[in-house]
């Protein structure tokens, strides 16, 4: 990029045009984010009448991220931070980037807790710690812990719940080990989106994703590995009544379903996501 450029708009389309010939699918949309992280101006605040801006100075820096994007790393890496149920979170190598997908997560579980008093609460596998967050944001007198093993992602956790979310303490643990749940007792509520691709799957990864730490994606051969060993682990840590939320990958419900079934679960529903994939699978500990 050279010379000086005065619009917001004209910075967004050359933006856009160095991605789409870099090969990247979604340049327009992912130009507009790039436009708006270096203006920390959102485009509808621009056309609502802030202007022109100075983009000149900025140039050299957006080219540096364009060049880091068009070799195929996830524009969540490369600002360092990512929105996930109106927070902004902390991201980088060797945590999950969080996904609109696992917002219903979270907020299936905010609905189960509803005009409850008090919540005592375990996210297990909580890399960044969205999940846990987003739930302690929306849930009364949160009591809360998120268990995460992967020291690098654990890092992530801290700092973001201690921004979001001190009410849930982080805890670098090993969620498939049961000494570990058996430190957790009588929860409300427990929530996971644990790694859940395949062999098959993490053979054919889409380009950006082989830069997110496999233990947070690999599930084992057939991916549910952490939906038999979770449930069967974490069961005894839940009240009777309390409910156990996971997200599950496509066409994984089903199965999800059996294994709480298996191991005495009721009320056992799904609960799709915004492409009508059932990305959520809840069960209720017996009564
Ligand atoms: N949703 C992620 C993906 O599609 C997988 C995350 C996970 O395994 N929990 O790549």
């Amino acid at each position: 990029m050279s010379g000086k450029r005065n619009l917001y708009s004209e910075f967004v389309t050359e933006i856009a045009d160095i991605l789409k010939k870099g090969g990247i699918e979604d340049a327009l949309a992912e130009s507009h984010f790039i436009t708006e992280y270096l203006t920390g101006v959102p485009y509808p605040v621009f056309l609502a009448g802030m202007g022109e801006f100075d983009m000149g100075s900025l140039s050299k820096k957006a080219e540096e991220i364009c060049q880091r994007r068009v070799s195929g790393e996830p524009l969540q890496y490369i600002f360092g931070e990512w929105d996930f149920f109106g927070m902004t979170f902390k991201v980088g190598k060797g945590v999950l980037i969080p996904r609109p997908d696992t917002e219903i997560l979270a907020e299936e579980a905010i609905n189960l807790r509803k005009g409850f008093p008090n919540t005592k609460y375990a996210d297990i596998c909580s890399g960044s710690g969205c999940v846990g967050a987003a739930v302690a944001r929306h849930v009364k007198n949160v009591c809360g812990f998120a268990v995460e093993k992967s020291e690098d992602a654990f890092l992530y956790l801290k700092e973001n719940l201690a921004v979001h979310a001190p009410e849930i303490c982080p805890c670098l643990e090993d969620a498939l080990l049961p000494e570990t749940a058996a430190k957790y007792t009588e929860l409300d509520l427990i929530t996971a989106n644990p790694p859940y691709l395949t062999k098959k799957d993490m053979a054919e990864l889409q380009r950006e994703v082989t830069y997110e730490p496999s233990l947070a994606l690999f599930g084992g051969d057939d991916g549910l590995m952490f939906y038999r060993e979770l449930t069967r682990i974490w069961k005894n840590s839940l009240k009777a009544g309390g409910y156990i939320l996971f997200e599950a990958g496509m066409g994984q419900h089903t199965d999800v379903m059996e294994i709480l079934r298996e191991n005495g679960f009721c009320d056992i529903r799904t609960a799709p996501d915004l492409a009508g994939i059932e990305r959520v699978v809840i069960g209720r500990k017996e009564r």
